[in-house]
């Protein structure tokens, strides 16, 4: 799996869990987004704007 910002591929953790989170956009479309993009936007409103 790999980010929809940076494109980088998520690390997964043992339970299957991604490194990181998923956003929900208003099509209700779940999105993986890397732990340092989640760091770099913070709030869900910042990322979703990057994504298309
Ligand atoms: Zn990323």
């Amino acid at each position: 799996m790999k980010c929809d910002i940076c494109g980088n591929d998520l690390a997964v953790t043992f339970l299957k869990k991604i490194v990181g989170t998923y956003v929900k956009d208003d099509k209700g479309k779940l999105h993986p987004i890397c732990r340092a993009c989640q760091k770099n936007l913070q709030e869900k409103d910042k990322i979703l704007a990057q994504l298309k």
